[in-house]
């Protein structure tokens, strides 16, 4: 299987040539050049699987430059329940992502599917996990190495060095803004003590973390000798290990392939839901696939209208669900190529009027870039948004009617989900990360602390190692240069 890329101009590579790197040489983001079919008689046969041997089969309709036996070894020892342990008294670990029904009305069924039981207690963990170890065993047969620089406000760092810790040939070096993370993820990241692991708190904010990871890239010369990688969600195969998890709710929720199940995803950089479109395309039975957004809602207003109208940084609200406070979605553009029936030429145009002029408009209406509003249901999506507000009242009344938890991020799917759930269609809402993660605001909504898996209980109390540094992007780069020996 090759890779090309949505705006139409670079060469088709394989699943291994695009493992390491992001972006198409030529702007766009790497996409195979048909979506692999699952028959029905497959989709039986994976009804018994395990999590693991059901990610290997989805994987290697992708990964087809890998051979099948080394994929097993990956998947098998990703996908385990000693990983992924962090699940809610009464749920089987060895599910992986364990399906409970939450709320059965006469208006149809909401489930959730807990993707949140990995080392950070978010759903990131999910591919990311396959990610450390499909990077090491590549640069192992290449014998290269990596040195991967990002810059986190929270979730994808502390993914990123939970998954790529004690790996051979891998460095990460992570950039936060000194003191402006929550407790919790502060002691996450900074208590990690593996070798290979450096976490720089820069004082700014995150704003200057992610310029400084800009200019870093921008130095060809330095990111060449320094092999400089990145791990951020356009990673293609990041978006592979997401496709597994939609076949796994299905076939939970599901007896027979003649039935149908719809999503409800909270999003933030589009790379979840992503998944699920590919999963619909590839033919699994998906009815519908729901955005919700928090109150930065550029792709609801999207979903409602056609119009793709991203935000200047300074119009991004802060919320209580921050790991969707984002003021462009970086895998929309996938979408937007398969909804312009892959015409590369046009997604370059319109992406092109995204840096320009800050958006595009399909919305079919004289003036408009195009029409393809229109053709949105066919693919399935639907939005809603939810607010603060919402979201403190949607934990309350799950908490009080069924006894369960959920975290902020989760809260603003459910609001969304009751809005679109149907007689005869599960509508399954994906957990994204467990409230323990956003304390702060379960204190809010419900008076007390969030439960903590165990292992979790004292962790801001544990060692702390990390490295202030001013932001200033020379030093950085001498810090990394002294650190990897080239
Ligand atoms: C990253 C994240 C999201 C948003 O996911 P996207 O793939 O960026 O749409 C939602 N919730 C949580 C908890 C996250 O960490």
């Amino acid at each position: 299987m090759q890779y090309i890329s949505t705006r139409g101009q670079a060469a088709p590579q394989s699943f291994s040539e695009i493992l390491l790197g992001g972006l198409a040489p030529d702007g766009g983001l790497y996409l195979p050049t048909a979506y692999p079919q699952v028959t029905g008689a497959e989709l039986d046969a994976w009804r018994g699987l395990s999590y693991a041997d059901l990610a290997l089969q989805v994987l290697k309709k992708f990964a087809t430059d890998i051979p099948q036996a080394d994929l097993q070894a990956l998947t098998d020892k990703t996908y385990t329940a000693e990983v992924y342990r962090n699940v809610r008294k009464g749920e089987d670990a060895a599910q992986i992502t364990p399906l409970r029904v939450l709320e059965q009305t006469d208006g149809g069924t909401l489930l959730l599917q807990s993707l949140s039981n990995g080392p950070t207690l978010a759903f990131k963990d999910m591919a990311m996990q396959l990610l450390g170890n499909l990077f090491e065993y590549t640069l192992a047969k290449q014998h290269a190495e990596l040195n991967i620089f990002g810059a986190t406000s929270g979730d994808t760092g502390s993914a990123a060095e939970y998954a790529m810790r004690g790996k051979r040939g891998i460095r990460v070096f992570m950039l936060s803004p000194h003191k402006k993370m929550s407790a919790f993820q502060t002691a996450q990241m900074f208590s990690l003590q593996d070798p290979n692991i450096y976490n720089i708190a820069i004082e700014g904010v995150f704003d200057d973390c992610q310029d400084m990871v800009k200019a870093v890239s921008n130095d060809l010369d330095f990111k060449a000798r320094q092999k400089i990688g990145t791990v951020n969600s356009i990673n293609w195969a990041r978006v592979v290990a997401q496709v597994v998890y939609y076949f796994r709710g299905y076939l939970a929720a599901t007896s027979e392939n003649s039935q149908k199940v719809s999503f409800t995803v909270p999003s933030g950089n589009f790379g979840n839901i992503c998944a699920g479109h590919i999963a619909r395309m590839m033919g699994l039975p998906i009815d519908r696939l729901v955005v919700a957004t928090n109150e930065n809602d550029v792709l609801d207003e999207f979903f409602r209208t056609g119009v793709y109208r991203v935000r200047k940084s300074a119009e991004t609200y802060h919320t209580t669900s921050p790991s969707m406070d984002i003021s462009k979605a970086s895998n929309f553009e996938r979408f937007i190529y398969d909804l312009l029936d892959r015409d590369g030429e046009r997604v370059r145009a319109l992406f092109k009027k995204v840096e320009t002029q800050g958006g595009f408009d399909l919305s079919g209406k004289p003036g408009s870039d195009g029409d393809e509003f229109a053709k949105i249901a066919q693919f399935g999506f639907e939005s809603g948004k939810s607010v603060h507000a919402d979201r403190i009242r949607t934990i309350r009344d799950i908490e009080a009617k069924y006894g369960v938890t959920i975290d902020t991020h989760t809260a603003d799917g459910v609001k969304v989900a009751r809005e679109y759930v149907q007689p005869g269609v599960p509508m399954i809402v994906l957990e994204t990360a467990l409230p323990a993660k956003f304390n702060e605001t379960i204190r809010e909504a419900l008076g007390r602390d969030a439960e903590r898996p165990a292992g979790f209980e004292n962790i801001e109390a544990l060692p702390q190692r990390f490295e202030v540094m001013a932001a200033d992007v020379a030093g950085v780069k001498a810090y990394i240069a002294g650190r990897t020996g080239i």
